[in-house]
């Protein structure tokens, strides 16, 4: 048999666009996915004819060649939609992204006053004294002042990442919360100056049958250039030899197999394709490295329900510590087609560890848990309207982005950047907090790479983090 020039490993959407643009090119590419579908993040689950993606996902994209890849895979099963969400804190719902107007409207006088009392102290004294900003508390305490950040930075982040927004590395505030300046929001409240609030990305494109079509139809497409993919298959082991990567071992209901390749594209977790590269011989400090490096888990209660409508909204953060879940979703506002005519149904998102009491909790422990939120956020009905639920899992959620990840990252992408022949990137695989756009993109570039043999590996894994380019779409998402 001949050797597959080169391996991709994993079938998510960097993975798969990776596999689709060298397939395309007329390289023979193998891409191996341990799951039995393709997406990753970006999968969609059936259940008596209701879908759920792994939390809501919407495509936005300010690369025309990504927007047009995805219009030609999908054509007319791309819906374009217009979001609404919503923040619920304290018995009201907030427009989100946060609008400072509409919170200083929502709010009792006594807050709206220490909101801009401690907005104007942090303002003094920043000027007096410009403190660095290393945590995520830092960052946010810096700029909105400490009864913002009280009220709503600091409890939804603490029960996302699940340790203290003072031990999260200020990155994670800078790349994703939307710079609002009080300063403007309040001249405008004092009508000294006319127009609205900064504006977002509202409308997105997303595919009728879910996120996952996307990739469903990029692995036919690449199955039809000739590329192979293997579902059900785990990566077990890297094989290096004088610096570069001679075959990849893997895993199957059917054994153990191993493939020859010229070239590995990775995006499964950075720590874990180091640790198979470096293998017993890694040296301490790397392998230290790699197991501080960790990813949030995201446990998702999906609710079918026999009631057409629950909001009007697709998303709904729940900053609340007391509640289990981060974001309340109704997929059928992305696609109608999400539920059957006449119903609806519920996708919770439930931050959590692998392993730990909400991830092993049972089905039922978790919907009853879930429902008792929902009925203490005003949703009591709910209950008597379930047909049916079930758990979603994600393993590698959010890289966890500590105080000193960047010093991580970057042993880990150095060392695995000496094997001349792997590429490690896409979300998990370069350790970032990225959307799919980008994560397509990596993809891309890593294929473009192999077929150019320009560039470097390194190079993809930064791509789009240039200042300027963060996005201005969310809070914190
Ligand atoms: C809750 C949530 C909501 C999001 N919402 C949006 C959104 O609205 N819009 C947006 O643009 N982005 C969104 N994102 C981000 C988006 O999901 C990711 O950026 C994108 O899916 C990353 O793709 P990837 O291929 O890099 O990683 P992944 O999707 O994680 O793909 C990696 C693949 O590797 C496979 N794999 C891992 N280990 C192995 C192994 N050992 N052997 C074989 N295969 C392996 C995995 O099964 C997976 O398929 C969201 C993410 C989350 C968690």
């Amino acid at each position: 048999m001949t050797s597959p020039r080169v391996v991709v490993l994993g079938g998510g959407a960097c993975g798969m666009t990776a596999g689709y643009t060298l397939a395309r090119a007329g390289v023979e590419v193998v891409v191996l996915e341990r799951e039995l579908r393709v997406g990753g993040l970006c999968g969609t689950h059936e259940r008596r004819g209701f879908r759920f993606d792994l939390g809501g996902h919407r495509f936005i994209s300010r690369s025309r060649a990504l927007d047009s890849l995805v219009r030609e895979l999908v054509g007319s099963d791309l819906l374009e939609r217009t979001r609404s969400s919503v923040v619920l804190n304290g018995g009201q719902a907030y427009r989100y992204p946060l609008e400072l107007d509409d919170v200083l409207r929502k709010v009792s006088l006594r807050r709206g006053a220490k909101i801009v009392g401690s907005y104007a102290c942090e303002r003094v004294r920043q000027a007096v004294r410009r403190d660095p900003d290393v945590s995520f508390e830092d960052w946010v305490t810096h700029r909105f002042g400490r009864e913002l950040y009280a009220t709503f930075f600091g409890p939804y982040t603490q029960k996302l990442w699940g340790i203290a927004p003072s031990q999260i590395s200020a990155d994670w505030a800078s790349q994703r919360i939307s710079l609002l300046s009080l300063s403007d929001v309040l001249v405008r409240l004092a009508g000294l100056r006319k127009g609205g609030a900064r504006t977002y990305a509202r409308r997105y494109l997303y595919p009728r049958l879910g996120i996952g079509e996307i990739f469903e139809r990029m692995a036919a497409a690449m199955i039809g250039a000739g590329g192979k993919l293997y579902l059900g298959a785990r990566l077990t082991g890297i094989d290096t030899q004088k610096g570069r990567v001679r075959a990849v071992r893997y895993r199957t209901s059917s054994g153990e197999h191993e493939l020859a390749c010229d070239a590995v594209i990775s995006t499964v977790a950075l720590p874990e394709v180091a640790r198979m590269v470096g293998g017993a011989a890694m040296p301490v400090a790397l392998r230290r490295a790699s197991e501080r490096l960790r990813f949030r888990a995201i446990r998702l209660c999906n609710v079918l329900l026999d009631l057409p409508e629950v909001s009007p909204h697709t998303w709904m953060y729940v900053s609340d510590p007391r509640y289990l879940m981060a974001r309340i979703q109704e997929p059928r506002h992305r696609s109608p087609e999400l539920a059957p005519r006449g119903q609806t149904s519920l996708m919770l998102e439930i931050p959590c560890d692998v392993g730990d009491e909400l991830w092993t909790a049972s089905e039922e422990q978790i919907y009853a848990r879930c429902m008792d939120d929902l009925a203490a956020l005003g949703y009591a009905h709910l209950r008597r309207a379930t047909l049916d639920y079930f758990s979603t899992y994600v393993h590698e959620g959010y890289p966890i982005y500590h105080l000193d990840y960047l010093g991580d990252r970057d042993r880990l992408l150095s060392f695995v950047g000496e094997t001349a022949n792997l590429v490690s990137c896409g979300r998990q695989g370069a350790f970032r907090y990225i959307f799919m756009d980008t994560a397509m993109e990596m993809g891309m570039a890593a294929a473009q790479l192999y077929l150019d043999r320009r560039g470097s590996g390194r190079a993809i894994a930064d791509l789009r983090s240039e200042a300027g380019l963060v996005e201005a779409r969310a809070l914190t998402a």
